[in-house]
């Protein structure tokens, strides 16, 4: 058991990491479910006893419980293996400069529901530490979904984000009140606004709006019109970009 900032933390040893790159600082945090049945699923993959659907060897600084409980694998000056190929503000080594936390959660394969509470009180506490040690931006706590947009949908669109936010842990879009039919008949202009809030330039416009929806117009997905430009898309967005 380690301790920091009150909680308590149980290590694991794994020997899937490697040094950070001279000078790479982590300043994203990267939240992902872990699409598993339960906690131990997942950890034999991080520990290597079972190997990865991806045939890669993966890996995270941080796993919560479905009960709260907090596990650590890797250290946080250490490059772990949790993100793969992304983009995030011009970043495309998001592994070399992230800290990762996987939630345990049966993801959209066993069955989506939304998240415990304990368990996201946790993730909170735990998201809470990380972003004020190492000074991250608000605007760097993100899913895997927002940094790999055409390959992964996690945490997904029942991740309580405006609970996080709440607490200081990241950002919630809330839609303006302003006119935007203009901005409707001008899909590359909102693509523009996409790729300058962070997201990836070399995705279309359809799957950049299904990841912005997916953490910030979650509602968009209740009514079937995720990968729409929809009105309220652009006002969240303007919100987030003002
Ligand atoms: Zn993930």
């Amino acid at each position: 058991m380690s301790h920091h900032a009150g909680m308590q933390i149980t290590k694991h040893d794994t020997d899937h990491y490697e040094d950070r790159p001279e000078g790479a600082k982590p300043d994203i945090l990267v939240l992902h479910y872990t699409e598993t049945r339960d906690l131990k699923e997942a950890e034999d993959y991080f520990a290597g006893r079972v190997p990865h659907p991806s045939g890669g060897r993966v890996s995270v600084h941080y796993m919560v419980d479905i009960d709260g409980g907090v596990h650590q694998y890797v250290d946080e000056d250490k490059r772990a293996w949790h993100a793969g190929v992304g983009y995030w503000r011009g970043c495309t080594d998001v592994n070399s400069h992230s800290i990762g936390v996987e939630i345990v959660h049966p993801g959209h394969k066993y069955g989506y529901g939304p998240f415990p509470d304990a368990q996201i009180d946790a993730v909170i506490a735990l998201c809470q530490d990380v972003v004020s040690r190492h000074e991250i931006e608000a605007r760097n706590v993100v899913a895997h979904s927002d940094i790999a947009p055409d390959r992964k949908i996690d945490p997904g669109e029942l991740f309580p984000w405006d609970k996080l936010a709440a607490q200081g842990v990241g950002r919630v879009a809330e839609a303006l009140r302003a006119d935007v039919a203009g901005l409707m008949q001008e899909p590359d202009i909102v693509k523009e606004m996409l790729l300058a809030y962070g997201y990836d330039p070399q995705q279309p416009l359809d799957v950049l709006l299904s990841a912005f929806q997916r953490h910030f117009v979650q509602d968009a997905f209740v009514r079937g019109e995720q990968g729409r430009l929809t009105q309220q898309t652009v006002l969240c967005l303007l919100s987030l970009i003002k």
